[in-house]
């Protein structure tokens, strides 16, 4: 068996691997080996159904080191006015990119695509031959939030003979077919089952076609509070204050989103039903206004099975249109794993350490790896940001988040990495305003005088 030798080996090229490795590579002389299954780094994007996109703006998303996209704003369809979301194939071209040009021309990276991480050591997928890695600093174990994809997912219900379940990716290869279904059932509430009938909208099929089951209806951040542009500074940051205020003064989670909707901050696709799930998906006014158009949607919670001539769900079942064509949506893209401490020992396993930003975190991660000592000092700058499943998660989430960013805010050498970290997109905006502009300045000190008030009522939330 040959041997190779590094100072950090990560496991997983793709978005977090990648941030990670970028950063450790910026602010160290450590040598780098990337060990991915996968032919090209990027993780799930290269996976991913062909009109995914990020939900985000392009302009915080990705390594540090190297801008996605060009900042520049659409100017048509769902996103209009808005800048720009990169397509899940430019995601991948921009990860090979970072490999080719800023990565392995470093002279410090290993990277070894095709090969799988096993039982200690690297194993070729093509040769089967093993490689023992003999690591100096520490290992990276960049996957453990790896999302799960329609692609790499297997339905939990049973499909009986003679129907037709396709995941999303298959959408697009319909012209290749004869003749169009004449029905489509979209399985799924999540961002992927919007994605989905957004697609089916978009390319005229009539929203009389579509049927929708949603066993859950999702709470969803209004992209236009989230954009990188100085024009935006009434949006962004007078919803993060609507946000402080609900975090300080809310009696429950349920009023923390009523008050976070009547912001602006929040959006819903259908104003009659109040949603029970949150999982920071990220929207535009448009795209709700194009799937408020189905009006075909099954709440009778999950999807049990699939006959010729039935839907069956959790709470009942509903007739089925010959001919349909079912669209699974149902892969879970965040599962529910147990958060853990990020610095451990000769392990790192980087969580988020903001919500939802898994590449800020990931190089904010390397950063702080980078030159801080000791892990229960490493630890108290990056506490592990648990991923809400619940309306009531969304407490415990938010108190954590709030104690880093506090951290962060006491923290000289962290906070000037930050304010020039192209990752962190709002401190962008907030860093340019006109100090001399009063209103501007007051909202920012109001979110920081509020800050403490909201980690109180939340803890106390989260207790009761
Ligand atoms: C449809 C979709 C849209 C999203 N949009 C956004 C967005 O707009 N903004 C945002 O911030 N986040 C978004 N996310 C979240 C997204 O999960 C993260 O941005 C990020 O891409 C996850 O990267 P990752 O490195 O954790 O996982 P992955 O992309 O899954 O990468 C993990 C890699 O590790 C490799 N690997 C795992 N185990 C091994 C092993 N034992 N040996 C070798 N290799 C291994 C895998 O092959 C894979 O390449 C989105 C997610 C989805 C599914």
């Amino acid at each position: 068996m040959s041997t190779i030798e590094t100072d950090y080996l990560i496991i997983g090229g793709g978005a977090v691997g990648m941030a990670f490795a970028d950063t450790i590579l910026a602010e160290t002389d450590a040598h780098v080996t990337i060990v991915d299954r996968q032919a090209r780094p990027g993780g799930h994007w290269n996976d991913a159904y062909g009109f995914v996109a990020l939900h985000q703006p392009s302009a915080f998303y990705g390594v540090n080191s190297l801008p996605l996209g060009e900042n520049r704003k659409d100017t048509h369809g769902v996103n209009e006015g808005l800048y720009e979301l990169a397509s899940g194939p430019e995601v991948s071209g921009y990860y090979d990119k970072v490999m080719r040009q800023k990565l392995l021309p470093t002279g410090r990276v290993t990277y070894l695509p095709m090969t799988e991480w096993r039982d200690g050591a690297a194993v070729s997928l093509m040769s089967g031959e093993a490689t023992r890695i003999t690591v100096r600093r520490k290992t990276v174990e960049s996957a453990y939030n790896s999302p799960v994809i329609p692609a790499n997912h297997t339905p939990r219900f049973d499909v009986a003979e003679g129907v037709r379940l396709v995941p999303p990716g298959a959408l697009p290869r319909l012209w290749l077919e004869p003749e169009r279904p004449a029905r489509f059932v979209v399985l799924g509430g999540g961002k992927t089952a919007m994605d989905a009938v957004g697609w089916l909208l978009a390319m005229g099929t009539p929203a009389e076609a579509i049927q929708w089951v949603r066993p859950r209806d999702s709470w969803l951040i209004n992209r236009t509070c989230t954009q990188p542009g100085t024009e935006f500074f009434d949006a962004v940051f007078g919803g993060q204050l609507a946000q402080m205020k609900a975090f300080a003064q809310g009696t429950s989670p349920e009023d923390i989103f009523a008050r976070l909707e009547e912001a602006g901050m929040m959006l819903r696709i259908d104003p009659a039903v109040t949603p029970t799930m949150f999982h920071y998906a990220t929207i535009s006014q448009g795209e709700i206004d194009a799937l408020a158009r189905v009006t075909n949607v099954v709440r009778k919670g999950r999807v049990t099975a699939l006959t010729p001539e039935a839907i069956v769900l959790e709470e009942g079942s509903e007739p089925a249109v010959p001919g349909a064509l079912y669209i699974d949506c149902t892969a879970s893209a965040v599962e529910v794993r147990a958060p853990q401490p990020i610095f451990q020992g000769d392990r790192i396993v980087p969580q988020l350490v903001r919500v939802p930003q898994p590449c800020f975190s990931a190089a904010l991660i390397a950063f702080v790896e980078a030159h801080y000592e000791g892990d229960d000092a490493k630890n108290a700058l990056c506490r592990t940001v648990p991923f809400p499943h619940s309306l009531k998660d969304y407490l415990t989430t938010n108190i954590v988040n709030l104690m880093n960013q506090g951290a962060w805010l006491g923290d000289e050498k962290l906070g000037a990495w930050i304010r020039q970290s192209r990752l962190d997109g709002f401190g962008k905006v907030a860093a340019s305003i006109d100090r001399s502009d009063a209103a501007k300045v007051a909202v920012l000190q109001e979110m920081r005088s509020t800050a403490p008030l909201a980690v109180a009522n939340l803890m106390r939330l989260a207790a009761a």
